[in-house]
């Protein structure tokens, strides 16, 4: 099929920076709109949901995959991440991507590289002190693929709230000509967050891991009653936690505003329900956004 005077192909493997400007330039020349998908792969059907809305929306598709160091902790899961290139890469083609860049660590991080994007307030909130540094690596390579990609509209998944909120911010605090489109979190049938990570759970986590959309539904059911006690509501989503998943670490189970992460002061129209738990050395995230009806008079 012939668009402008680009021929649309097989999808293009770009593995260096080069390659990649090179393609999406001709596309851009061509008249296309540039949409951006960056993930780290072992890729899933949320992944495919953004390329899905990417592609609905006419753009040339360019994904990246890329497992970012810099976003990981030392005592984090860097090198036991999971790793599937050649399904990625199938899945991306299946999909209908039009680039997938997957840049080595030394292209993305050259020798002598000290340059880094760091967020503000919203990194302190939820994972933030969970995860020391890793929203400044998020902001950094988020900031270094747009401009390698130079997209007119970014896809980011609502799985990663904080990470959306942030790079929203970003993008207005640094003036950068893109687009943030936040997509819906995709779930398993039974209602887990659909994660890379989940990979990782053994069996018996994996059943388990529901304990923390229980947990969730647990605080949304309790705000919807008309419950205002944020208090009281953590304390039923611990113990929906401690309930369903003896072994679980919870890291945090939070009501925040959507926009800011300040704490929630209820009652209020909107809440983010947001928590973080660890199973085994694996740490899953889930949130669900709670529009609460004002009370009838
Ligand atoms: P990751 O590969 O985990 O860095 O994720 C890449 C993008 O996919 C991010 O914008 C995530 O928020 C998004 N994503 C990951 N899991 C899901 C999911 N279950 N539903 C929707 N988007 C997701």
């Amino acid at each position: 099929m012939a668009h402008g005077n680009v021929i649309l192909s097989a999808m293009l493997d770009a593995p260096t920076i080069a390659a990649a400007r090179k393609a999406i330039a001709a596309a851009r020349a061509a008249g296309r709109t540039i949409g951006f998908v960056p993930t780290m792969g072992a890729l899933h059907a949320g992944h495919v949901s953004l390329i899905d809305r990417c592609r609905a929306d006419g753009c040339f598709t360019v994904v990246s995959i890329f497992v970012n160091p810099t976003q990981f902790g030392p005592n984090e899961d860097l090198s036991r991440y999971p790793r599937t290139w050649e399904a990625d890469r199938a899945a991306c083609d299946r999909a209908g991507v039009d680039v997938v860049f997957a840049p080595t660590a030394e292209e993305m991080y050259p020798p002598g590289e000290q340059t880094r994007v760091r967020p503000g307030r919203l990194a302190d909130a939820l994972c933030g002190p969970f995860r020391p540094g890793h929203f400044e690596g998020v902001c950094t390579v988020v900031a270094k693929l747009f401009n390698i990609v130079l997209p007119d509209v970014a896809y980011f998944g609502q799985k990663d709230a904080q990470q959306a909120v942030i790079i929203r911010r970003m993008v207005n605090d640094l003036a950068m000509p893109v687009r943030i489109v936040t997509c819906p979190l995709i779930r398993d049938a039974d209602g887990l967050a659909l994660s890379s990570r989940n990979a990782l759970l053994t069996p018996a986590d994996r059943a388990q891991a529901l304990a923390l959309y229980r947990a969730l539904c647990t605080g949304r059911d309790a705000l919807l009653r008309g419950e205002t006690s944020v208090g009281r509501i953590i304390a039923a989503m611990r113990n929906a936690v401690v309930q369903n998943a003896g072994s679980a670490a919870i890291d945090y189970l939070s009501l925040v505003d959507p926009e800011t992460l300040e704490p929630a002061a209820l009652p209020c129209p909107r809440v983010l329900i947001a928590g973080a738990i660890r199973l085994g050395g694996v740490r899953l995230i889930d949130n669900l956004t709670v529009e609460i009806p004002s009370p009838t008079p």
